[in-house]
C-alpha cells in the first residue's frame, strides 16, 4: 500500500501544484474562507465525498466511513491567508503555506480513494479556519468535530532554516505563545506642576524595565518583551493619565509559560503602581506548545523512512512560534496528535510577503499523509 501511495503521489504531481496554485489564488483571512471553502466543496463533490459545513462560520469537515467499526484517523489542514503588504499592495496573502496544506490534505484523501483504500473505521479530515488568530481549532472542539478522533495528523511547510528540501520530521516541537494587554490609570496635572499628577509615561517606563528583568528558569527557552505602548495626548503640558500597553511571551513548554505569566503579572503590577498608579493586566490570547504523541511521532517517522529512506527523516525541528493545532490533544487528551514538518526549501521566511518554496515538496507532503493513515489504521490490527 505504501508504495501504491508513493507512484499516486508521483503520477500527480500536476495536479497537485494545479490546485495549490488555485488555493494561493483565492487567499482570505481568518474566518472570511468563503470562497476557499466552497472551492473545497466543489472539488470534493467532484471526487464523491460527502462532508460537513457550518452555517455560522467557515470550514469543512469530511467523514467517510468504512465498512468495519474502527478507529477514527484524522487529518488536519489550516484554511486561512494573512492580511500584508506585498510589494506596495495591501491583500490576504498565502504567506504561511495554508494553501498548500489544504492542497496535500485533500489530495492525500483522493490518493487513499483512487489507490482502492478501504479505512478500517473512518477517516476525517478536517480544513480548519482561522489558525493565524489562534481561535479556529478551538471552534472546532467546541463543535465536538473532534470527539471521535483517536489520531490526528497534521502539517506545516517548514523554512529552509528548520528543515532542507527532500527531508521531513514527525513532529514540530512549537512553542506556547502567549500576549497580555494592560491599561494603567494615573493623575492628569499642569506639567509645570508634576508633584500634583501621577504619570503613566514614568509608570510605563517602570513597566518595561520590569518585564525585561523577569527571571524564568533558564533551562527552559523562554521570552517577554513589551510589544506596544501608548500615552499621552497632543497636548505636551499635561501630564498624561491613560496608558496601554501589550506584551509577547513565549515559552517552550506549557508548564514554563504559565510560570512566565504569573512572573510578569506580579512584575507589572508592582512596577506599574509604584508611582501610585493603578495597573490592570490579563491573557488576551494564549496558544499552547506542542505535546506531541511518542506513538504518532514513531508512526509518522517510519511512514517517512519507508517512503523516502532514512536519510530523509529530520529530527523534529523546535520552534518559538506557535500553531493552534496543539489545542486539539492539550484540551481533548484521548486523541493521538503529531504535525509533520515538511522540508521545502521555503525562503526567507514563514509569514515574509514574498515567501516562496519548491512545489515539487508538495506530492511529498501528500505521501506522507496518506501512509500515516495507512499506518494508523495498521495499529488496530
Ligand atoms: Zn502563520
Ligand atoms: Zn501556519
Amino acid at each position: 500500500m505504501i508504495e501504491q501511495v508513493k507512484q499516486w503521489a508521483e503520477s500527480n504531481r500536476e495536479s497537485i501544484v494545479s490546485t495549490y496554485q488555485e488555493l494561493h489564488e483565492l487567499a482570505e483571512v481568518s474566518w472570511q474562507e468563503t470562497k476557499t471553502t466552497a472551492y473545497l466543496c466543489k472539488r470534493l463533490d467532484d471526487i464523491g465525498f460527502s462532508y460537513q459545513t457550518f452555517a455560522d462560520q467557515t470550514g469543512i469537515v469530511v467523514t467517510w466511513e468504512g465498512e468495519t467499526d474502527g478507529p477514527t484517523v484524522g487529518l488536519r489542514a489550516d484554511m486561512d491567508a494573512l492580511w500584508q503588504n506585498v510589494e506596495g499592495v495591501w491583500k490576504a496573502n498565502h504567506s504561511c503555506g495554508h494553501d498548500a496544506h489544504m492542497t496535500m490534505v485533500f489530495h492525500a484523501l483522493r490518493c487513499l480513494k483512487e489507490t482502492g483504500f478501504q479505512p478500517k473505521g473512518r477517516v476525517k479530515v478536517i480544513f480548519q479556519p482561522a489558525e493565524e488568530t489562534g481561535g479556529g481549532a478551538l471552534s472546532l472542539i467546541d463543535k465536538g468535530i473532534i470527539d471521535d478522533v483517536d489520531y490526528l495528523v497534521g502539517i506545516h511547510v517548514r523554512p529552509i532554516q528548520e528543515l532542507s528540501f527532500g527531508t521531513a520530521s514527525p513532529a514540530i516541537h512549537h512553542g506556547s505563545v502567549a500576549m497580555m494587554r494592560g491599561r494603567i490609570k494615573g493623575l492628569q496635572a499642569h506639567a509645570a506642576r508634576p508633584n500634583l499628577g501621577i504619570n503613566v509615561v514614568d509608570s510605563l517606563s517602570a513597566v518595561i524595565a520590569a518585564v525585561n528583568a523577569v527571571k524564568p528558569d533558564p533551562t527552559i527557552p523562554t521570552s517577554a518583551k513589551v510589544t506596544k505602548v501608548r500615552a499621552g495626548s497632543d497636548n505636551l503640558n499635561i501630564i498624561p493619565d491613560e496608558a496601554e500597553f501589550g506584551i509577547d511571551l513565549r515559552a517552550q513548554r506549557n508548564e514554563a509559560m504559565d510560570d512566565l505569566i504569573a512572573r510578569v503579572t506580579k512584575a507589572v503590577q508592582h512596577a506599574g503602581s509604584a508611582n501610585g498608579a493603578e495597573v490592570e493586566i490579563e491573557v488576551a490570547a494564549r496558544l499552547d506548545a506542542a505535546v506531541p504523541n511518542p506513538l504518532m511521532e514513531q508512526l509518522v517517522g517510519s511512514a517517512i523512512t519507508e517512503l523516502f529512506g532514512s536519510e530523509a527523516l529530520s529530527a523534529p525541528p523546535v520552534t518559538p512560534g506557535g500553531e493552534d493545532f496543539h489545542f486539539y490533544p492539550t484540551r481533548k487528551p484521548h486523541v493521538k496528535a503529531t504535525m509533520v514538518g515538511l522540508g521545502t526549501g521555503l525562503a526567507p521566511g514563514l509569514h515574509h510577503p514574498l515567501m516562496q518554496f519548491n512545489l515539487d515538496a508538495l506530492a511529498n507532503g501528500v505521501a506522507i499523509l496518506a501512509a500515516s493513515v495507512v499506518k494508523a489504521f495498521e495499529l488496530q490490527q
